[in-house]
């Protein structure tokens, strides 16, 4: 799944709608200090379903909405939607009937965020597998945050471990795997209860 364009408004200092063109090859971002250049990969890692506003260098999830400047009010809404080409089709079964899909998440000041996958409701972890299939996502190894190297030499086997599993492409397993034992354990519950209710036909 390769990712194709990014478009961002009212998020941090990207007030006016701006949209980014990923060409085939690399991609440099260059500018000066304080231009906004970690906020953009901040606009990617949100959209892939980033949950703790500390990684997005914010005291609140709200701080990630323009919050004005000299001359410009502030904004309630910000929206960042990502284009990825799904033409391999490699995306979760639940997505994978279009060649393109347009990831969004759009968040309100004081409401919360919520997203869509071309135009339909989705749930936070939805977006989170469909990264990690593609073995990238908000807390993936594919993107590296400043201090982060110095992290990883100092880190716990447990947590290589989890990056090995991203470059594999099987983080998404685990919360799958998650998922289904909710299930697993609800079908349980449900079982005891109908053999309670058996018990007390008899
Ligand atoms: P450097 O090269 O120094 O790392 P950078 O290009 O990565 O800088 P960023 O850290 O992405 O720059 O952008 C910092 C700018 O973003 C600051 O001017 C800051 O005021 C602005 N900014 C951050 N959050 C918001 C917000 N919610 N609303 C408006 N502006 C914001």
């Amino acid at each position: 799944m390769k990712l194709t364009r990014l478009r961002i408004v009212g998020f941090k200092s990207f007030v006016e709608p701006t949209e980014f063109l990923i060409e085939p090859g690399l991609t440099g971002v260059i500018g000066p200090n304080g231009c906004g250049k970690s906020n953009l990969v901040e606009a990617l890692r949100w959209v892939m379903g980033e949950s703790s506003y500390k990684n997005m260098r914010a005291s609140g999830m709200d701080d990630v909405i323009f919050a004005g400047s000299g001359h410009r009010p502030a904004r309630n809404v910000a929206e960042v939607t990502l284009t990825a080409d799904n033409a391999g089709r490699t995306a979760p079964a639940a997505f994978n009937d279009a060649d393109t899909l347009e990831i969004s998440r759009r968040i309100e000041r004081e409401q919360g965020s919520n997203y869509r996958i071309n135009g339909r409701e989705v749930r936070a972890r939805d977006v989170q597998i469909l990264f990690a299939d593609a073995a990238t996502g908000a807390r993936s190894a594919a993107l590296v945050r400043q201090g982060q190297i110095s992290e990883l030499i100092a880190a716990k086997p447990q947590a290589r471990r989890r990056i090995l599993e991203d470059a594999a492409g099987i983080a998404g397993l685990h919360a799958r795997r998650h998922e289904a034992e909710l299930r697993l354990k609800g079908a349980e519950d449900n079982l005891v209860r109908v053999e309670d209710v058996l018990g007390g036909l008899d």
